[in-house]
């Protein structure tokens, strides 16, 4: 009988998350536990509450030994600092953003500039393209992923054929292209990480957010359509990211007053750097225009007085 493609290997469990706190893989070794990506910090209890959880069917002092991030995205890496602080865990990040966490440079990380928050939290390694990790007693390599985050990194187990996507690869498309929102280039690198995905021989995705998937072909396929429509016209990508940067506000409020909502264009500088570079519009226009796309999509209601989180 033909194995189940969506099995696991003892070691490896995926705790699935929602959008506002990325997945979060926790890897128990023989002799090492291990978890890639933290979450959100307004879940980092519950993260906590899931990892001990998780850790007690070992029979072993509750102990996770080492976090290692994708990326420095606040829905992936928000619940470090208090990971680090329940657990003295040695932590491990892309080996691009060292210099930025070391300084906490909150200009050059993400978090100031989509409104998100992520306490700070330190480090005591940076993970090079085609380094080798042990996670579960399995061998992973890291690989250098950018495109949606210039130093995102993706992690392949060879010997199961699994893939840790991170936002690189969802089974519907992919994480906002943010360089390109910046005047840097998202595009082709979007390409060239889809294209070595497609070199690696996968038997099961596990994404950033959303289920594990098995038919990796598809998702490709329909991640390079998606590329395409959203490179003929940059427009779309800063319509994509102002609309998921107002839905992450959404679901971390779960309410936003309407008179507040042109402020946060101008305050939050990444929607207001889309306005000025793609949109220029008013704020208030903008305002309106994210708001009933989010409410066309059912991502959002409006009362008399609140834009409201739905779906
Ligand atoms: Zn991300």
């Amino acid at each position: 009988m033909p194995a189940n493609p969506h099995a696991l290997p003892a070691s490896v469990h995926v705790l699935e998350r929602g959008w506002l706190s990325a997945n979060n893989i926790l890897f128990l070794g023989r002799d090492e536990t291990a978890l890639v990506d933290s979450g959100y910090v307004t879940h980092a209890a519950q993260t906590i509450s899931l990892i001990e959880h998780s850790l007690q069917s070992r029979q072993r002092p509750v102990q996770l030994n080492r976090l290692f991030n994708t990326h420095l995205h606040s829905d992936h890496c928000g619940g470090n600092a208090m990971l680090q602080a329940r657990f003295g865990c040695h932590t491990s990040i892309p080996a691009g953003e060292t210099d930025k966490v070391s300084r906490w440079d909150e200009n050059a990380l993400s978090f100031q500039a989509t409104g998100q928050q992520c306490p700070r939290f330190g480090f005591d390694a940076g993970i090079e393209d085609g380094a080798t990790l042990m996670l579960g007693d399995l061998s992973w390599q890291a690989l250098a992923a950018p495109g949606h985050d210039p130093h995102s990194l993706i992690f392949y187990c060879a010997p199961e054929r699994l893939l840790i996507s991170a936002d690189a690869l969802w089974r519907n498309g992919f994480g906002v292209i943010f360089p390109e929102l910046e005047g840097e280039s998202g595009f082709p690198e979007v390409a060239a990480t889809l294209d070595l995905i497609a070199t690696l021989d996968v038997r099961l995705v596990i994404p950033g957010h959303g289920a594990p998937f098995t038919d990796v072909a598809a998702a490709l396929a329909r991640a390079r359509t998606r590329l395409d429509y959203l490179r003929s016209d940059p427009l779309r990508n800063a319509q994509n990211a102002v609309k998921v940067i107002l839905k992450f506000l959404l679901l971390e409020r779960q309410a936003i007053s309407l008179d507040s909502l042109p402020a946060l264009m101008t305050e939050t500088p990444l929607l207001a750097l889309c306005n000025q570079q793609f949109f220029h519009s008013s704020a208030e226009a903008l305002a309106d225009w994210a708001s009933n796309q989010l409410i066309k999509a059912g991502a959002a209601a409006r009362s008399a007085t609140h834009l409201l989180n739905a779906g």
